[in-house]
């Protein structure tokens, strides 16, 4: 297996736009709380359908006009045009947004996928589109354990492959929580000839019982340790919360180990847990000036 290794890891952070008041104080609380980590990125996730397209698009042009950060702005294909599409890229790039995660969306639960018949039909077509409208850096989605509507876990390695092919310049993984699936995965990914970043999803889990029925519907698979973790927390959210922190330590120290030196935290907008992991990982805050200085010569940034 292929692996890389640096002199620290590199991190970005997935945040979803609020929907109050009171949850847009704790969003912002959390990208001041994690700015000082200097992120490779940041992303706000897209309402499929487009049921956030205006606050998604204004707290990713917030983040790039108020902070230091470099924010991507997620985008799905589903139930829009091209026309839709293109004119919503365009006013990303107009205001200065360079980064697109790019994927196809899911359709509402119980109902099956129809791509729009003017649309843009999988996250590689919307790929390719992104491309032809402006020079946009791209993330894509991968499954380590395969999309759930996917032919056979080949089929869906040549997808991805067919999203690099289209200009996506690393994958995001979905979470997963035996390290195994997603080295094996990756070791896959190599062989099929992508030799492109992949960057493991990490999700530090507090509430349990959603993440169960969640994976569900995504395809993750929730081992019985990690069950065994959790059994008789529910009433007890202090000590779950310590238990995700462990959990998602151990795991990002595991893939460390193995060589992996980026990782995409989903914070679900909350900054202690993924402060406390990056931490145990060896990121702490730095100034600003403290890390471009490093990042030029390729020392670590942070106290270990
Ligand atoms: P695609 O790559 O288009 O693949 C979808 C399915 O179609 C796969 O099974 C694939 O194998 C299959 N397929 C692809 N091409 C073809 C073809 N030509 N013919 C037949 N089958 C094909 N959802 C949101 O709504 N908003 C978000 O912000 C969001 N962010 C995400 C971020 C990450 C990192 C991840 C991992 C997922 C995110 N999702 C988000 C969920 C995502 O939209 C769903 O998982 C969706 O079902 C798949 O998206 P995709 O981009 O991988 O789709």
């Amino acid at each position: 297996m292929m692996v890389r290794v640096s002199n620290f890891p590199r991190v970005s952070f997935e945040f979803f736009p609020p929907k109050t008041p009171p949850m847009a104080e704790q969003l912002w609380a959390t990208i001041r709380a994690l700015e000082p980590l200097h992120p490779l990125f940041v992303s706000v996730t897209y309402g499929a359908g487009g049921t956030t397209r205006d606050t998604t698009f204004s707290t990713v042009r917030r983040i790039a006009e108020e902070t230091s950060l470099h924010p991507a702005a997620h985008l799905t294909c589903i139930g829009h045009s091209r026309g839709e599409i293109d004119d919503l890229l365009r006013q990303y790039w107009d205001a200065g947004i360079r980064h697109i995660v790019a994927l196809r969306g899911d359709p509402p639960p119980g109902e099956s996928y129809q791509p729009h018949p003017d649309g843009y039909a999988y996250a590689a077509d919307l790929i390719a589109g992104i491309k032809r409208i402006a020079d946009f850096e791209v993330s894509a989605a991968a499954f380590p354990e395969s999309h759930p509507q996917a032919q056979s876990s080949d089929a869906d390695l040549e997808n991805l492959k067919r999203k690099f092919d289209a200009g996506a310049d690393r994958a995001i993984t979905q979470y997963f929580f035996n390290n195994h699936v997603f080295l094996t995965f990756l070791d896959r990914a190599r062989r099929a000839g992508i030799d492109n970043a992949i960057v493991p999803g990490i999700l530090p889990v507090t509430g349990y019982a959603q993440v169960v029925k969640f994976s569900k519907m995504c395809g993750a698979s929730v081992p019985s340790w990690l069950h065994d973790l959790f059994d008789g927390l529910d009433d007890d959210p202090e000590t779950r919360k310590l238990v995700a922190a462990m959990v998602a330590t151990e795991q990002c120290r595991a893939l460390m180990a193995d060589g992996i030196d980026q990782f995409h935290f989903y914070t679900l907008n909350r900054a202690d847990l993924i402060i406390g992991i990056c931490r145990r990982m060896g990121l702490k805050p730095a100034p600003a000036a403290g890390i471009r200085a490093s990042l030029s010569s390729g020392t670590p940034p942070v106290q270990r």
